[in-house]
């Protein structure tokens, strides 16, 4: 039995085999759900459909729905009964919003995820001779939009997965739930692969790492000093900052910067902007003055008369 690869570093090891995983749809009314289950199994990696009985299908609806997964529903097989569709399955996962009288093993889809995953390992490490194993599918059954799964198909499934949904209203939408469950089969396949997007060195935003990978070097202390002074000189010109009743404005400046850390390529930047308001006040400045003058001369002249 394979063990649990241990967190840290991203091995080499091969991603885990989805090709044995179903998805088994029981008695889907609407086309559209079946094309959208198409699309959500591609977008999650897994190839495979089971349509038992359904209600109006094949159909073009199935088809618009799928978008680009319509490959996913040429292939997909039909079968007349659930007993049919997970004949050759080892492992059955019935998925039901509802809690039933008589309680069977209970799985999240995080534990669904990761029972299946150690199955399809356990499948393909099965030493030659051992052709059951082998062979082993995995089946993840969905049940009707109205009335979902009967209890004597709950009682063919090995385990139940629940979505711990809201519980005012915890049915969802068939395709969506395909979607939630093969979404956590996905990523429990990319953790364990140690697949770089997922693991300790994936770009995830995190103030305290962030130096590792940015692109430009923070801005240092000098360069914050000579900011601030000409932010402050700026905000004085402007008459938007009194220096004789300075308030707490620049400490707060200081505050929201020090939140962001800029770096040095962000601090020229705004540093270019305050020059380019310092240009524009300069002419107002400039205008207004001319402006005082001309008034000035004219009031002289007045005077003069
Ligand atoms: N009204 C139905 C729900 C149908 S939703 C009922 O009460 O059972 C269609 C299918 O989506 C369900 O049969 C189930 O397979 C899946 N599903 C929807 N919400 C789910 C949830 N919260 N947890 C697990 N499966 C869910």
């Amino acid at each position: 039995m394979p063990t649990e690869k241990p967190q840290g570093k991203p091995s080499q090891a091969i991603a885990p085999d989805l090709s044995r995983v179903h998805v088994v749809l029981v008695n889907t009314s609407h086309p559209g759900n079946i094309g959208a289950t198409a699309r959500a199994l591609k977008n999650m990696g897994i190839a495979n459909l089971r349509l038992v009985d359904p209600r109006d299908y094949p159909s073009d609806v199935a088809m618009w729905r799928a978008v680009s997964a319509t490959d996913v529903l040429e292939r997909a097989r039909v079968f007349p009964t659930l007993v049919d569709a997970v004949a050759d399955c080892s492992m059955v996962i019935g998925a039901s919003a509802r809690s039933r009288r008589m309680p069977w093993p209970m799985l999240t889809p995080r534990q669904c995820a990761r029972h299946v995953l150690l199955e399809t390992q356990r499948a393909a490490d099965a030493i030659s001779g051992d052709e059951a194993a082998k062979s082993g599918q995995i089946a993840l059954v969905f049940g009707r939009e109205d009335t979902g799964l009967t209890n004597d198909e709950l009682q063919q499934c090995h385990y139940h997965v629940q979505i711990p949904a809201n519980e005012e209203y915890s049915s969802l939408n068939l395709a969506a739930a395909v979607m939630v469950i093969c979404y956590e089969v996905r990523i429990a396949m990319l953790e364990h692969a140690g697949d770089p997007r997922l693991g300790a060195d994936a770009p995830m935003y995190d103030p305290a790492s962030e130096d590792e990978y940015w692109d430009v070097p923070k801005a240092d202390g000098h360069q914050m000093e000579l900011f601030y002074q000409h932010l402050e000189k700026t905000l004085v010109d402007m008459d938007f900052h009194d220096p004789e009743n300075p308030r707490l404005l620049m400490p707060r400046m200081r505050r929201l910067f020090g939140r962001i850390r800029p770096d040095s390529m962000e601090i020229n930047i705004l540093r270019g902007v305050l020059t380019y308001i310092d240009e524009h006040v300069r002419r107002a400045n400039a205008n207004t003055s001319a402006n005082d003058k001309d008034t000035e001369k004219k009031t002289l002249k007045n005077k003069a008369k």
